[in-house]
């Protein structure tokens, strides 16, 4: 049996976006499974008391890192493997919750600031020492004039009307300290703190 060349190549585009979808479907599907993974671990832990500590005073801090590409499409990916490295400290569904949102607004801002969406290097470092997690998201990127300003709430260089300003005002509220570190021409750091567990 003959095929045109026409319906051929019908079909193999047809075949490509089939390919496409399932590809979206299965990355979701594995965002979704490794997130219902850590809110069963938090929940299935607070049935008892949330006794876990990564390390006794005194010890060294755990620390895991990881370098990203500067894409949007990495942003999800950043949050959960920050969420599961916390998830040995039995955090709660909201402190999880909080994390992934500031993880973020800082990515994102890295992303399309700091990498002015030309991508880059994004290096993300997270430590836990005893119950709090440090996590640092940093940048190489244009960097931050006014660094004051740039975290008042509602601020934004942005001129299409796309955000808010509002990355800096969601870190210092879901977590409990916000550090800046910026230079112009240099990049960014940004280091957030959280206690888990109150
Ligand atoms: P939203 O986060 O609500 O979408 P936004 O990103 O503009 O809007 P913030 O996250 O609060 O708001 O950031 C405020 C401003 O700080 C940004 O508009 C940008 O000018 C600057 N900024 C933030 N992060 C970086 C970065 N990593 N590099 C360079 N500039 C940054
Ligand atoms: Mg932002």
């Amino acid at each position: 049996m003959e095929r045109s060349g026409e319906s051929v190549q019908a079909k193999a585009e047809e075949r490509m976006v089939m390919e496409e979808t399932e590809a979206a479907k299965m990355a979701a599907d594995a965002e979704k499974t490794e997130e219902e993974k850590i809110a069963g671990d938090a929940e299935a832990s607070h049935g008892g008391e949330r006794s876990r500590e990564t390390s006794a005073a005194g010890e060294p801090p755990e620390i895991m890192r990881l370098e990203i590409e500067g894409r949007s499409c990495n942003e999800a990916f950043a949050r959960v493997v920050v969420a599961v490295f916390t998830s040995r400290l039995d955090p709660t569904l909201e402190e999880i919750d909080d994390i992934k949102t500031a993880v973020s607004e800082a990515v994102t801002n890295a992303v399309i600031h700091g990498y002015e969406n030309r991508g880059g290097t994004i290096y993300i470092e997270a430590a836990l020492s005893g119950r709090e997690l440090t996590v640092t998201v940093r940048d190489e990127g244009v960097g931050i004039e006014d660094v004051a300003r740039a975290m008042e709430p509602m601020y934004t260089t942005d001129c299409t009307g796309e955000r808010s300003g509002m990355g800096f005002a969601f870190m210092e509220a879901f977590m409990d300290q916000v550090e800046v570190w910026s230079e112009p021409g240099k990049g960014t750091a940004v280091t957030m703190k959280k206690r888990i567990g109150g």
